[in-house]
């Protein structure tokens, strides 16, 4: 049976799945250890499994970053007309020369438009060149 990855045992079934194939190398049941397989393959393709401390560790980071926020660790930078603050969580507070404010640009408004102001507005352009954005 060298080379067979697995065979047919009919006298007796698999106890958990009642499958008759079994794998060569240990004799255990085939199916199951196909499920399993697909199972740990679902779970590294959803993130779960391979990257826990990585999960665990970014979740630190968000806290921390959290914990700087409300502590006010922004940081401020006028550029021109418009006032900006880079905040640890990465919102982007702009105060504009209008009189108006958003407290996350990102959020406020689509990545086109923000784009398209740029354009128009030097001093926004410097703002999200200064926040990395561009
Ligand atoms: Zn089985």
């Amino acid at each position: 049976m060298a080379g067979i990855a697995s065979y047919l045992d009919f006298d007796r079934p698999c106890p958990a799945c009642e499958g008759v194939r079994r794998r060569t190398r240990d004799r255990s049941c085939y199916t199951c250890h196909l499920r399993r397989g697909q199972a740990n393959f679902a779970r590294m393709k959803a993130g779960v499994a391979p990257i826990v401390t990585r999960n665990r560790a970014s979740h630190l980071d968000l806290l921390r970053r959290q914990k700087a926020e409300r502590e006010g660790q922004g940081i401020t930078r006028t550029f021109g007309t418009i006032t900006a603050t880079r905040w640890p969580t990465g919102r982007l507070e702009v105060h504009f020369p209008n009189g108006t404010s958003t407290p996350d640009l990102a959020k406020a408004m689509p990545a086109k438009a923000i784009w398209q102001a740029a354009q128009r507005t030097p001093d926004l352009w410097e703002v999200l060149v200064w926040a990395g954005w561009y």
